[in-house]
């Protein structure tokens, strides 16, 4: 029979027992391992048996267990130990107070909007890699103090789970999460009831949707859940999957997320007294449509400023960051424009907006768009005055992208910067390799950069040992996965005799996890089936692998990929030293890291916007095998792993695949196996082992989400702020800055660069001799004071192309009638070879975050 319904009952713990409460709903204890120590000491079996979830945990406990806890001293004195820890981790100073007490100035609060999020599997609450990343954004900026509010939504189902059948295909189920059963507390008014939101929308109801919080150690996380009484059915399954369902159905969630989630921020503050975000992240394109709601709010709301639209635009602009995610076309989200009419009318959820003014936001209006789509990305670069990829590789790829958005300039102009992903070391390094590392000296525990000199002071054999207990760790985790799998998949247990002998704890151990989008290529280590048999049954030098991912649930071609795989692993010949283990996610992704000595990657470049899992195997002293792509093509050395050599010119697929299909298996065969296994007389890979130093040194300090939210403040946020305050005290700056917008955009047609004269160069000019430029330019109506111009110089590639650019700014000398004027300036030759220069007007003001904003520029 099943339930039509579940709910949770929530223990009653002893007086003493209580603090077990908070710590169990504060998600800190998924990167705090002696939190997690004190609950699997309360019960051993219970902590197993629930998936190591806290709040599940405390349902499970006998009463009389609690009753014998709450008299067992030395239970007592951890609970305080941790309950005080926890306080102090909640109140202490942290590194943002730190640069707020030296005089920073500093945003006083950033809100982070996302449509997943990856804090722990007890939350299943994402897909991927965007989800994951989310996950460690707010947790980093917890332990940095960051003060940083996460927008999201709650599925009912959460992602699928994923399991095989017998003939490998993938089988989805969808887990039935009851919300009291989960670590988060309902949002309530000063009445008591839960906090709520309302969308209007097209239709006779309005989308009612109730405010979670889900406390992620200082950073609160707010979660919209559609599921309440009050919506009509089909409402109430707006927050059902994610990543599921119709066009429409999306949309829904997009605006329950953008619009509504601005909404769950004000109640939030006015319930709480927490500051009103000034900086909004928009994590990828889905979440966009929160700047609508904000101009809503700047334009017609009542009790609002009633700005016109182009004021509130530019309000709006000054504090959105827009961090795009994936070069991949089919990654961007776009709607039908129809589909946007109908739900930004008059009944929609930002009344008052003109629809026309939010079509034009998502309009594709470049070379190559499509005019019947409305693009969430285009509408997210046009609503945020800052923009960033998320590897040095992808901003330049975004930058190419969408140089349609800013025709008029190079792509090294195109306002989109980056800044490369980091991952959360407490949720995904080992206990036992910080441990290591505190041995030798190292303070793991400290949230300013670790000392990674002491790396070298590990002694190997220390190290090896460690390892070696990582890898079998993973064999035995393998084994019982497997063991479920095979049952599931309809095997006999008498039939499963082989698991026991499954992987091996001494053989290198190569692990590929990742979802399974054909970008990412699953089954390329298959090109050739025969040689990786033979590399996996090598007598001297054997290899394993250890495969998992997720197909998207609509994704056939990504299920038949996965079927290939497991029908190859399948054979008895080699499955023992090659297993495919359904169901990746939080839990088992961190044994697997920690477990592998070589960490696989073959993207097809440059379609791997950053990747992430190679970071953790790294911190893990995992050696990356991996395609230039992402992160690693900023980051590999010649000496932390192995380039794959990408056939990045070949057109044809198949071939192109084969060519990188052979260099991986060469990589294995002739690079990384006899490194591994090069043993000195004790048995120690020596080489190998200064591989793994190596790894751990260069890339230890750069691939941590303490560098990445640190960058984020200084470079984004902090900028982000400072403009958002300077527009919004009076909204005056806003006003004049989209004054001064319309008077360019309406006069820069008469803006040219008359003639140019030049003196000072000879016929053969050495480095160092300069040049004295005058331009005579026409503005028309601007005034000089409107705009830069500007001399671009530098390195010529090919006829007449400046390759590298350099700008230096001329100076007014003299003004004419009719507009016209004279600009002045020196240029110094400083450079030998190929040397070109030409003059350019740019628009100027303060208010503006790039010189190539408004798109607009006049070339001589
Ligand atoms: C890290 C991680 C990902 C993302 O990995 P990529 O390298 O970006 O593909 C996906 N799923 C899980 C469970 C992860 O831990």
């Amino acid at each position: 029979m099943r339930a039509i319904r579940r709910f949770t009952v929530r223990p009653v713990l002893p007086e003493v027992l209580q603090p077990l409460l908070e710590l169990a709903t504060n998600l800190r204890w998924s990167w705090h391992p002696e939190t997690q120590d004190l609950f699997a000491a309360m019960d051993p079996e219970q902590w197993e048996a629930s998936g190591r979830d806290p709040v599940k945990l405390l349902g499970l406990v006998s009463a009389e267990r609690l009753e014998e806890l709450a008299g067992d001293k030395k239970f007592l004195r951890m609970l305080e130990l941790d309950r005080a820890d926890l306080e102090q981790y909640l109140t202490g100073e942290r590194w943002f107070q730190k640069r707020a007490a030296a005089g920073d100035t500093l945003p006083r609060s950033v809100a982070y909007f996302s449509p997943e999020y990856g804090i722990t599997s007890v939350l299943p609450q994402y897909s991927g890699g965007l989800g994951i990343l989310a996950g460690d954004h707010l947790k980093t900026a917890s332990d940095l103090g960051v003060p940083l509010v996460g927008v999201g939504l709650l599925y009912r189902h959460g992602y699928f789970r994923q399991a095989l059948s017998r003939e490998g295909w993938q089988q989805e189920t969808y887990p039935v999460i009851d919300p009291d059963g989960l670590p988060m507390t309902p949002l309530r008014e000063p009445d008591g009831s839960h906090a709520q939101v309302a969308l209007e929308i097209p239709g006779d109801h309005p989308l009612l949707a109730q405010i979670w919080v889900a406390q992620v150690g200082r950073v609160p996380l707010l979660l919209l859940d559609s599921d309440v009484e009050a919506n009509p059915e089909p409402l109430r399954d707006v927050t059902d999957r994610l990543y599921g369902g119709t066009a429409e159905h999306r949309l829904l969630q997009e605006l329950l997320l953008g619009v509504g989630g601005i909404r769950a921020l004000r109640s939030y503050s006015r319930i709480t007294g927490a500051p009103e975000p000034e900086v909004f992240h928009t994590n990828e394109g889905h979440a966009g449509f929160l700047g609508l709601e904000r101009i809503r709010e700047l334009t017609v709301a009542d009790g609002g400023p009633k700005l016109d639209f182009p004021t509130a635009l530019e309000v709006t602009r000054a504090g959105t960051l827009f961090t795009t995610h994936t070069p991949v076309p089919a990654g961007i989200d776009r709607f039908p424009r129809d589909l946007i009419a109908q739900y930004f009318g008059a009944q929609g959820p930002v009344a008052g907006v003109p629809v026309e003014d939010i079509l034009a936001l998502g309009t594709e209006d470049y070379e190559g768009g499509d005019p019947a789509v409305f693009n969430m990305a285009v509408m997210g670069f046009r609503l945020a005055q800052r923009a960033n990829g998320v590897s040095l590789l992808h901003g330049h790829v975004s930058r190419g992208m969408f140089n349609g958005l800013w025709p008029a300039f190079d792509e090294v102009e195109v306002p989109i910067t980056s800044i490369t992903n980091g991952v959360h070391a407490p949720t995904w390094v080992a206990r036992e390799v910080f441990e290591l590392a505190d041995r030798s000296g190292a303070d793991s525990g400290s949230i300013d950069p670790f000392a990674w000199e002491v790396i070298d002071k590990i002694p190997a054999d220390e190290l090896w040992a460690t390892k070696r207990a990582l890898r079998q760790r993973l064999v035995e985790d393998a084994r019982a996965r497997m063991r479920r799998s095979c049952r599931q998949r309809g095997a006999a247990a008498s039939e499963l005799g082989w698991i026991d002998n499954a992987l091996d704890p001494d053989v290198l151990t190569i692990g590929f996890a990742r979802r399974v989008p054909s970008y990412k290529r699953l089954t390329l280590m298959l090109r050739d089936p025969e040689r990786l048999k033979r590399l996996l049954l090598d007598p001297e030098r054997p290899v394993q692998l250890v495969i998992a991912g997720k197909a998207h649930p609509a994704d056939d071609g990504g299920k038949a990929l996965i079927q290939e795989i497991v029908k190859f692993a399948d054979d008895p010949e080699v499955r023992h030293r090659i297993v495919f283990l359904p169901n990746y996610d939080i839990a088992m992704a961190q044994p697997l890291y920690p477990g592998c000595d070589v960490w696989l990657n073959n993207p097809l470049r440059p379609y791997e916007a950053c990747g992430t899992s190679g970071m953790k195997a790294a911190l893990n002293g995992a050696l990356n095998l991996s395609i230039l792509d992402g992160w690693w093509d900023e980051w590999y050395d010649g000496n932390n792993g192995w380039a794959i050599p990408s056939a990045d010119g070949v057109a044809d697929e198949h071939v192109r695949d084969d060519i990188e299909a052979t260099a991986l298996y060469d990589l294995i065969e002739n690079e990384v196996a006899p490194r591994f296994y090069d043993r000195d007389r004790s048995g120690l890979p020596t080489r190998w082992i200064e591989m793994v130093r190596h790894t751990l040194k260069s890339l230890g300090p750069k691939v941590l989400s303490t560098r990445m939210v640190r960058d984020y403040v200084e470079r984004l946020y902090t900028p982000a702020a400072a403009a958002a305050r300077a527009i919004n005290e009076t909204y005056d700056g806003a006003r004049e800055l989209a004054e001064f917008k319309a008077r360019i955009h309406k006069n820069w047609d008469l803006v040219r660069i008359d003639h140019i004269d030049t003196e000072g160069l000879s016929d053969s000019p050495e480095v160092g001799a300069s040049l004295e430029l005058k331009a005579f330019v026409s503005l028309g109506s601007l005034s000089p004071a409107d705009v830069e111009v500007q001399v671009a110089h530098g390195r010529i590639k090919g006829e007449d192309q400046l390759a590298t650019v350099a700008v230096a700014d001329l100076t007014l000398a003299e003004s004419y009638e009719d507009g016209r004027h004279r600009f002045e300036g020196t240029l110094v030759l400083d450079r030998p070879g190929p040397f070109g220069y030409t003059v350019r007007v740019l628009p100027k003001h303060e208010g503006l975050a790039s010189p190539a904003e408004l798109g607009l520029v006049a070339l001589a």
